[in-house]
Parts: structure tokens; sequence; C-alpha cells
């Protein structure tokens, strides 16, 4: 007798529990009519009154982040994406430098940028190449996306060693730094490309147009949605550099590049912005350069900003030292300086709640941001901890 009672109460019990939970979840969904309102509000928010949560503390709302029950939110179809596309958005595109031997290699990192993000965000894309794109490239990367793609290229004196660089000299370096096995030391496409970052890019004309880009590089990972749009924080917050992994650079690479940027500061002191970020570069104020600099294979950025008259100086007084050929400058050091010295502090963003990796290292956002943000990386495994990161550093001096 006692087994059957048990059973009615149990039923009972789970009936009552089903009727509380579609209770709960119903008005939610039900009650509004509109597509848009089926959004999270962060989205919704950006479309009606133009703002948005960059820290992403609004969405999901708390009340509707299931239980470990195995539900999950509807996910959102084409007409709710119509309408997204619709919303507020920055002047801003993604820019991709890549060979066409890099074509899948980058559709991983354009697949998983369009399905972070990019299915609702929608800006356009921009790729560059030294040689022609072939249309291999061209139609499986467009193929990715409902966005558009631009396909340029680049002009031979923005890519190419230039004539007045002494080429004995520039081997002799190379040569020296294949025997110190410095990474890659002996290529030549490689210092072209670190020259053509961190001065041309943001001059080609298809990208003439365009305020913000985000760069992207091959086979790298986004590992969280993204749930509000970067470039609007760019945008509405004045920012001009956002980066997610900071590191030391290797000294091989630019043994003379501070000497150069000290020798900068002196003939254009009026270009260095009063609260600039050189603590970031520099432990004993500005004498030694610390090494510390953003990873710019993950970059968020202002074109203005590289289009300056202080860092568009700032570059020629570098390139005319012949660093990019007789050492091998990257474009990250590169960058970092001239953000961290010619626009202020608070106008470089550490973009904490995007989940990214290039290899061998990545940023995994901790706490609430991994769940809300549907994070798929080892919450272990960030790079920001690491002793070789500058990522602290940064953030125990600006945060
Ligand atoms: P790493 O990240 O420093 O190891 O360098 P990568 O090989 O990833 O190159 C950086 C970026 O420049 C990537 O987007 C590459 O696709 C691109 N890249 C590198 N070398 C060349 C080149 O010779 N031509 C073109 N068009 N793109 C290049
Ligand atoms: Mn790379």
């Amino acid at each position: 007798m006692l087994i059957p009672r048990w059973r009615y109460f149990a039923i009972g019990g789970g009936v009552l529990l089903l009727m509380h939970m579609l209770a709960s979840i119903h008005p939610t969904y039900r009650a509004n009519t509109s597509p848009l309102s089926l959004l999270p509000d962060t989205w919704r928010s950006t479309s009606v009154s133009g703002t948005y949560d960059s820290a992403g503390t609004t969405w999901p709302p708390d009340s509707a982040v299931p239980e470990l029950t195995g539900k999950t939110r509807p996910l959102f179809d084409d007409l709710r994406v119509d309408e997204l596309a619709n919303r507020r958005k920055a002047n801003a595109v993604f820019v991709v430098l890549a060979r066409n031997s890099d074509l899948w290699a980058f559709l991983e990192s354009m697949k998983q940028m369009e399905d972070r993000f990019n299915h609702w965000a929608r800006y356009d894309y921009v790729f560059l190449n030294e040689e022609d794109f072939s249309d291999e490239f061209k139609r499986y990367t467009q193929s990715l996306t409902s966005a558009n793609c631009h396909y340029g290229k680049i002009e031979h004196d923005h890519w190419f060693q230039p004539d007045w660089i002494d080429e004995e000299k520039a081997t002799k370096a190379r040569e020296e730094m294949i025997r110190k096995k410095v990474i890659y030391g002996h290529s030549v496409p490689y210092r072209n490309m670190c020259r053509f970052n961190s001065g041309f890019f943001f001059r080609h004309p298809l990208l003439a147009d365009y305020d913000y880009y985000w760069r992207i590089e091959p086979s790298v990972k986004f590992f969280c949605d993204l749930t509000y749009d970067p470039f609007l924080v760019m945008q509405d917050e004045n920012k001009v550099y956002g980066f997610t992994l900071s590191l030391y650079e290797y000294i091989e690479t630019i043994p003379s590049l501070w000497a150069s940027v000290r020798e900068f500061m002196e003939l254009h002191p009026e270009h260095l912005a009063e609260d600039n970020a050189m603590a970031f570069l520099s432990d004993d104020g500005g004498l030694t350069y610390n090494k510390c600099h953003f990873w710019s294979n993950f970059e968020i950025g202002s074109l203005k900003f590289w289009r300056s008259q202080a860092y568009m100086d700032f570059f020629e007084h570098l390139d005319k030292a012949g660093g990019f050929y007789y050492e091998r400058w990257g474009d990250a050091p590169v960058h970092s300086i001239g953000a961290a010295l010619f626009a202020k502090k608070d106008q470089i963003h550490f973009f904490e709640d995007i989940g990214y990796r290039h290899e061998p290292f990545q940023h995994c956002p901790q706490g609430e941001a991994h769940t809300k943000n549907r994070c798929w990386c080892d919450i272990n495994n960030n790079f920001d901890w690491e002793w070789y990161s500058c990522t602290k550093r940064y953030t125990e001096l600006f945060n």
C-alpha cells in the first residue's frame, strides 16, 4: 500500500514542478509578439535605445540562465537576425592579410567569427594580399558570410623591401638571426608583412572609408559568444586600441627599436599624449623598454588613429631607421608603442570578455563572463596569469 501512495505523490509533485516551470518560462517568450523581443536584452537595446552592455552584465538576464537541466534559450532564426542587422552599427570592418595558401586555415577563424559574432553583426571583410586573390579564395570566404567581402591588392612599395635598404647589411642580419635561431629570422616576406602591418595597411584604398577595424588571422579561435558590439565600444567610448593578449617581445628581434623610439620622442615631444600609457612600456619613465606589447594578431582598433600625424611621423621615423629589415621589428611592438605613447591610457581597452587563442597562447574569460558568454575554453588555461604575460601589469596600472 505504501508504494502506490508514494507514486501518487511523485507524479503529483512532478506535475506541480512542470506547471511551475511553464509558468516561469512562458511569459518571458509568449507575452511579446515582436521577434526582437525574443532577443537577449543587450541586442534588443542596441536597436531600440542605442546602448549596449560592454560588460555583458545584463545578458542573459540572471533569471533566464537555465539551471543545468539541459535546456537552453531558443536559437534565433533568420528573421531575428535580419532585424538585428538594422540596429545601430559602427563604421567598421574586419581586416585580413592573407596569402591564397592561407585560405583553409583562415576559414577556421572566419567561421568562428561568424558563429560567435558576425552572423548577427554583419560587418564586411577586407582581404589584403600582395598578390591577386584566387577565385577559390574569394568563393570560399564569401560563402561563409552574409556580409560583403572585398579583396584588395597591396601596392608594390607598401609591401616589398625598399631600394634604400642596404641588402648586404640586411642579409648579414638575417644570417646572424638564423644562427641565433630567432623565429622567422631568415624570412624577408615576414619582414615585409611586419612593415606593412606597422605602417601601411590602414592606407589601403579599400579601408579609406572605414573608421574601425578588427584584425583576424588564420587558425585562431574565438571561444565566446559576443553579445554586444565591440566596435560600438570603441566608437562610443573614444577608444583607439583594443587587445586580449599581451606579452614580452624577444629582444633579439628589436635590439635598437627603443633607441629609435627615444630619438623620435626627443624630435617630436608634441606628439606624446598627455596621460599616456608609457608606464606599460617602461619601468623607468622611458629610459628603457620593458618589452611589453599587445599581441597584434588580435586587434580592434581605430584606423583614424594610425592615420594621425603623430603615428604617421612615428612610422616614418622607424622605417627610415631600417629596423624592419636590419633587425626584425614586429608590428606588435610598433603598434603597441604607438598606442601607448600617442593615445591616452584610457583609450586602450582590454577586451576581457572576448575569449581568444592564437597558438600558443590564449585568453580565457574568467568567472561569470565565461558562462554568460557561453565560452568553451579551459578556464584554467589563461595566459594572463603567466609570468610571460604583461596583462597583469596592464590591469594593475590602468584598471
Ligand atoms: P605569426 O602570427 O607571427 O606567426 O605570423 P603569421 O604567419 O600568422 O602571419 C601574420 C599574418 O600575416 C597572417 O594574417 C598571415 O596570413 C599574413 N601573412 C604572413 N606572411 C604573408 C605573406 O607573405 N603574404 C601575405 N599576403 N600575407 C602574409
Ligand atoms: Mn599568426
